[in-house]
């Protein structure tokens, strides 16, 4: 459906879940693409499972609480494919439900560590590169969570909501320079995040269900595909926008 060839792509967290669907995908669509994570193991077996494949990708680590690594992860693109045309800046972690007059500094610092300042730091970097071509397209991974508030979640709904003000910030600032970023919002979806926090809890499943007008979880390419979207030519218009990607959770 989308035609990247001739074009780089870099995703953070792409060893897994909503990142590693949209690497697949972005290489099926012909671009280059530089997959980046913490899990150094997980991360080359996925580039690799995609040049196998017959596709052009490689696998960085990157940990995006570091910015001289998110730094270092564009350097990795521009020094293999010469350009760096597309970002999903995806990397992020859940954070253990707490009462927010109980949630302590550290775990509020180290959820924002990664889901805001990750962003904010490979954003960063990948803009340095786009505004040397004046060109590019950026995606930032916001949540639900960016849109409403649901109850013990307030330093991770804090780091969502934040992506969303930076995504914004920034695409008024870039729009004129030929670069787009926009934001998106996924709803619940049937990743390793959502398995591992749910394991065993029947209960707080069948709540979740409840509260999907669509009656599901969603899945990781389904997510990927808004992404690519984003990132095509047919989005050209669109701008800072936070899109949810959530099955209407955020629509009631
Ligand atoms: P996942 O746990 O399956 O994958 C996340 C990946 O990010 C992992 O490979 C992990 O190693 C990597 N990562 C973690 N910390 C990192 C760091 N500091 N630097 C680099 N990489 C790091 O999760 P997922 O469900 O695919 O989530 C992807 C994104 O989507 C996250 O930002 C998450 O907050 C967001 N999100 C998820 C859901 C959901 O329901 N799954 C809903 C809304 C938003």
């Amino acid at each position: 459906q989308y035609n990247f060839e001739g074009q780089v792509a870099l995703v953070t967290g792409a060893a897994s879940g909503m990142g590693l669907a949209a690497a697949r995908a972005f290489a099926q669509a012909g671009a280059a693409v530089v997959l980046t994570d913490l899990n150094k193991d997980a991360v080359q077996n996925a580039a690799k499972d995609l040049t196998d494949a017959g596709h052009q990708a490689i696998g960085v680590v990157c940990d995006v609480t570091d910015e001289d690594q998110a730094a270092a992860m564009v350097g990795s693109a521009v020094d293999t494919y010469g350009r760096l045309d597309m970002a999903f800046n995806n990397a992020g972690i859940q954070a253990p439900p707490s009462d927010a007059a109980d949630e302590s500094a550290e775990e509020f610092d180290r959820v924002n560590a990664v889901n805001l300042r990750g962003v904010w730091a490979a954003q960063k970097h990948e803009l340095r590169q786009m505004r040397t071509q004046g060109s590019g397209a950026i995606v930032n991974c916001s949540s639900l969570g960016g849109l409403v508030g649901l109850p013990e979640r307030a330093a991770y709904h804090a780091s969502k909501h934040g992506v969303i003000g930076l995504t914004k910030s920034a695409a008024v600032e870039y729009a004129p320079k030929g670069i787009r970023i926009n934001a998106i919002c996924p709803g619940v979806i049937d990743t390793p995040m959502v398995s591992d926090m749910l394991e065993g809890q029947a209960d707080a499943m069948a709540e979740i269900l409840k509260q999907q007008p669509i009656g599901r979880l969603g899945q990781a390419e389904e997510v990927a595909e808004a992404v690519l979207w984003l990132c095509s030519p047919g989005a050209g218009f669109v701008v800072g926008v936070a899109l949810p990607v959530d099955g209407g959770f955020t629509a009631h």
